[in-house]
C-alpha cells in the first residue's frame, strides 16, 4: 500500500509498504484523509523524543472500517481516538488514561494513518455522521484538543478569554469558546495570513508586533485582564506576557507544547494568585463531543487550508515550514 514514511531527520518519502497487520481486537481502516499536526512537524525535523524512523506518521484521520468489529460494522465511516494507554498504571486505573505514565499515540510511537490503511484497536473507533465530510472527520482530533482544554480546566460560560496563536489549535479553541458561551473572545497572532483567517471566522484579532497588547487588553476588560488565557502558541515571547493578560484569580491554560523551557515572571502570578493549568491531548468523551459540536459550526472547516494528494507529501510539509504560506491545517487525501 502507499504510505508517507518518515525516514530520518528532514526526510520523508511516499513508499510502497506492506499492509498493516490486524491483531485480534483491531480494525482495519481504509484511510480517507489524514492531517499534518505540529507533532508531525517535530517528527519530520527529527526533534521528537519518541518517534523512530521508519515511521508512518499521522494520528488525525478519517476513513471507513474494512472489517466487522464487535462495535461497528464494515463500511462505517469513522475517525479514531489515537491514544495508546497501558491500562495498568495508576493514572490509567483512575480514569485518566489520556495522561498514562507511558502514553503513546498511533502515528508517533507506532505506525499511524498517513497511508492507505491503518490498523487500530476496534474500541477506539468513533463513528462520524453521514452528513460530516471525511475532511471534517479528520479535523475532530484538534477540535477534541480544544474541547478538552475547556472542559478539563473548568471553563464556565460567561467567562471572557484571550487566545494566543491562530494555528489549528488556537482557532479550534476560539471556535469552541464561542460555542461554549464565552462572553468576549480576543485572539493574538502575528502572522498576517493567520490573522486574516481568524478574522474571517468572525474574531477580533490583535497583532502584538503592531500594537500594545497589554493596553488593548486592559481597555477591553476594564483594567482587569481576562478570566481565561489560552496559550496555543508556545513561544518565549508569549510566555513572558501571559501573566500581564490575566485577571486577579484568573487562569492560564497551557495548550501549546513548548519545545524550549520558557522563562516567566512568576512574581506577577503570585501578586494575582493566578492558576496555571496544563492540558494534554483529550479524553474519548472530548472526541465524542467534538463530533457533535462540529456539526453545528461549519466554520471549523475553514481551518483546513490545503488538501493534497498523498503523492505531494513533501509539498504538504514544506507549506507548514514556509512562513507566510497561509497554511494552517494541511491534509492528505488517500
Ligand atoms: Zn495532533
Ligand atoms: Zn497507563
Amino acid at each position: 500500500m502507499k504510505a508517507i514514511q518518515y525516514l530520518g531527520a528532514n526526510k520523508i518519502e511516499v513508499c510502497d509498504i506492506e499492509m498493516p497487520k490486524v491483531p485480534e481486537g483491531f480494525a482495519l481502516v481504509k484511510v480517507s484523509h489524514a492531517g499534518i499536526c505540529g507533532t508531525d512537524l517535530n517528527i519530520y525535523a527529527g526533534t521528537h523524543p519518541r518517534a523512530k524512523a521508519p515511521l508512518v506518521m499521522g494520528h488525525e484521520f478519517s476513513g471507513v472500517v474494512e472489517n466487522d468489529t464487535p462495535y461497528m460494522k464494515k463500511g462505517t465511516r469513522v475517525t479514531v481516538y489515537p491514544l495508546i494507554s497501558c491500562g495498568a498504571c495508576e493514572p490509567c486505573r483512575s480514569g485518566n488514561g489520556h495522561v498514562c505514565n507511558t502514553l503513546g499515540l498511533y502515528g508517533i510511537d507506532t505506525d499511524g494513518a498517513m497511508a492507505e490503511y491503518a490498523a487500530v484497536p476496534a474500541d477506539q473507533l468513533i463513528a462520524i455522521p453521514d452528513e460530516m465530510s471525511f475532511q471534517t472527520g479528520a479535523l475532530l482530533e484538534p477540535i477534541a484538543v480544544a474541547v478538552h482544554a475547556l472542559r478539563e480546566t473548568g471553563f464556565t460560560s460567561g467567562d471572557n478569554a484571550l487566545v494566543f496563536g491562530c494555528g489549528t489549535i488556537g482557532l479550534c479553541v476560539a471556535l469552541t469558546l464561542r460555542l461554549f458561551g464565552a462572553r468576549d473572545i480576543l485572539l493574538a497572532e502575528t502572522d498576517p495570513a493567520r490573522i486574516a483567517l481568524a478574522k474571517s471566522l468572525g474574531f477580533d484579532v490583535a497583532d502584538p508586533s503592531q500594537e500594545n497588547l497589554a493596553e488593548l487588553v486592559s481597555n477591553r476588560t476594564n483594567g482587569n485582564g481576562f478570566d481565561r488565557v489560552y496559550d496555543c502558541a508556545g513561544v518565549q515571547a508569549v510566555a513572558e506576557t501571559l501573566l500581564d493578560m490575566v485577571r486577579v484569580k484568573g487562569q492560564i491554560v497551557i495548550v501549546a507544547s513548548y519545545k524550549k523551557p520558557p522563562a516567566m515572571p512568576f512574581f506577577k502570578g503570585m501578586a494575582k494568585e493566578v492558576s496555571i493549568h496544563f492540558v494534554r491531548v483529550y479524553r474519548k468523551k472530548d472526541f465524542e463531543i467534538a463530533a457533535q459540536i462540529v456539526v453545528r459550526e461549519p466554520l471549523f472547516d475553514k481551518i483546513i487550508t490545503h488538501i493534497l494528494p498523498a503523492d505531494k507529501a513533501q509539498e504538504g510539509f514544506d507549506l507548514l515550514f514556509q512562513k507566510g504560506s497561509g497554511a494552517v491545517k494541511v491534509m492528505f487525501a488517500f
